[in-house]
């Protein structure tokens, strides 16, 4: 699939569009128009649903080790700015930038690639930072540029090994310390580049009138830490026993160096999260059964090909904390082939969170994880001093639960459900004419709209009847009406949608009272009784 095509249907359709366009756009941010929202908000409600409130609190669900409960919350984007520092996104919240001094650009250190190669008797290290399609032309565009050469004089380059990024470059000994033969992305001269340095991802802001850096907040970089400083809160309110979940789905807001890659990264984005509290004893089989329901979710809703991968880190890949983690993974059209990108990622935390928030930053020590101590021998970063520990009255146990956390992000589900949902093929049009169609394959709890409904022509009756049939459907649907232009052309505006199906009012409903339905992936027709409608349309749709 075509990433251009899809990224121009996006725009032209109103499914998302550039953050402040009028204005030149701003990098790292996007509007989602009317096709758009109603997409990603069937996407959070899915989740919703089927993470929390269509939850049965009453039987195990297959494959889990025990009966649980599962609640929401909707917690601040500022919050306490200690919560930052024992979470540990203060001192570590971080990614490696590298800054070019001749062109003042920044760039991620892990996304600057680049090829050795010589030519004129010199050897240099050519790198770029445009997305995978475009990397080898522009690597070639920017050698010839370098070396004074004509496009027709591309024999001269001798290119060596692959293209590998900036962090994989072997230094030379000649470097001592600064990237000597290297031409950094948009520079003229070799060498421009800086050592690589640390840049946190949060963004600041001041809260109150003063202005002063005690006043400092920051908007959260996730929605977790929400859920864990009210742990507490939802124990003593709700009535639930561990073990249980509380999910959440709220925007979360990365500095990100180098925003890429249309939506998947975002500086303002939605994740859908879930904190799972278990006893210790039982939580490797909660990290099984979370890591599997959630793979089985997106499955469910259509990305069941070869693209979606769940993928088990290696255990360097592993955070301090972290006893195990899994990827759900989708290989997005715009990364190199083979290469897939993260959806969601299910972490075994251990009680890592609960015990920053009680006692303060940990870090590891050997083994353990111990609160990190300043040079005057007091916690670095001080907890809030309540007991988070939890009481089983029947056990008679008092435990700090483990924790299992499914992070998933909306904006990332919703580009990946489009690009598997796009598709190409062939259709009749009214003269029985195979055309090329576009037709977007979203699931029927997906696509923005259920059903379209349109008179034949503006005549006979036909707008009323259809009229009726909209305002019925209406009700329990989000459909659309459209009786503009030839039936054929309202199918095609509908197909590249992803309305899964059309139904029109023709010379025949005026006879016996009988619409046709049409299906979007099939094309099939079949006719329906005017006051059958809304059942036909339920099964289809919500199957
Ligand atoms: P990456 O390595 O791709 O930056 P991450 O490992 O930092 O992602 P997490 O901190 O695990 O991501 O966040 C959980 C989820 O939030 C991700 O799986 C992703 O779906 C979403 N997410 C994270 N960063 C972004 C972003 N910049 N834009 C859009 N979605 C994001």
């Amino acid at each position: 699939m075509d990433m251009d095509k899809l990224v121009s249907l996006c725009k032209r359709r109103g499914f998302l569009f550039q953050s402040s366009e009028i204005y030149g756009g701003l990098n790292g941010f996007w509007d989602y128009g009317p096709l758009g929202v109603e997409l990603k908000r069937n996407i959070k409600e899915a989740w919703w649903r089927d993470m929390i409130t269509g939850h049965d609190d009453l039987a195990a669900p297959a494959g889990a080790p025990d009966v649980f409960q599962m609640v929401g919350l909707d917690s601040t984007i500022i919050m306490h700015p200690q919560i930052w520092k024992c979470s540990g996104h203060y001192d570590l919240f971080h990614d490696f930038m590298v800054d070019c001094r001749e062109s003042k650009k920044r760039y991620r250190y892990d996304q600057v690639r680049g090829r050795w190669l010589s030519a004129k008797g010199k050897e240099i290290f050519v790198c770029t930072s445009v997305e995978a399609s475009q990397e080898d032309a522009d690597l070639q565009q920017r050698a010839l540029k370098f070396f004074n050469l004509r496009g027709k004089d591309v024999d001269q380059l001798a290119w060596k090994g692959e293209t590998i990024t900036l962090a994989k470059l072997e230094r030379q000994p000649s470097d001592e310390g600064s990237y000597s033969a290297v031409l950094g992305p948009d520079a003229k001269e070799l060498g421009t580049l800086t050592e690589p340095r640390e840049f946190n991802l949060m963004f600041k802001t001041i809260v109150g009138a003063m202005g002063t850096e005690e006043d400092a907040a920051f908007l959260r970089p996730e929605t977790a830490q929400g859920i864990f400083v009210n742990f507490k809160n939802v124990v003593d309110s709700s009535r639930v026993n561990v073990p249980f979940g509380i999910g959440q789905i709220g925007k979360s807001f990365r500095n990100e160096i180098t925003p890429r890659n249309f939506t998947f990264r975002s500086r303002e984005f939605e994740q859908m999260e879930i904190e799972f509290f278990c006893h210790p004893s039982q939580s490797p089989q909660w990290y099984q059964y979370w890591r599997d329901r959630r793979f089985r979710w997106y499955t469910d809703l259509g990305l069941a090909g070869e693209r979606l991968r769940l993928r088990d880190h290696d255990q360097d890949e592993l955070s301090h904390y972290s006893c195990g983690t899994a990827d759900i993974e989708y290989a997005f059209p715009f990364l190199p082939p083979g290469e897939f990108g993260e959806l969601e990622g299910v972490a075994h935390r251990g009680d890592f969170d609960l015990r920053s928030h009680m006692e303060g930053k940990l870090v590891r020590q050997g083994e353990t994880l111990v609160v990190e101590q300043g040079a005057d021998g007091k916690p670095r970063h001080r907890g809030s001093g309540k007991d988070l520990t939890y009481y089983n009255e029947i056990t008679r146990e008092r435990f700090l639960p483990h924790v299992i956390e499914p992070s998933a992000g909306a904006d990332r589900a919703t580009l990946a459900f489009l690009c598997e949902a796009y598709h190409e093929d062939q259709a009749p049009d009214e003269k029985g004419e195979m055309q090329t169609r576009l037709v977007l394959r979203l699931h029927p709890r997906l696509a923005p709209y259920k059903a379209a409904v349109f008179p034949l022509v503006k005549k006979d009756g036909m707008p009323e009847v259809a009229q009726r049939i909209y305002r019925d459907l209406k009700s329990q649907f989000t459909v659309y009406y459209d009786d503009k232009g030839a039936v054929g052309r309202r199918y095609r505006r509908q197909d590249e949608i992803g309305t899964p199906v059309c139904i029109t009012v023709d010379g025949q409903t005026l006879i016996d009272n009988t619409v046709t339905f049409r299906d979007r992936d099939s094309l099939k027709q079949w006719r329906v009784k005017v006051d059958e409608c809304r059942a036909e349309l339920g099964k289809k749709v919500m199957a």
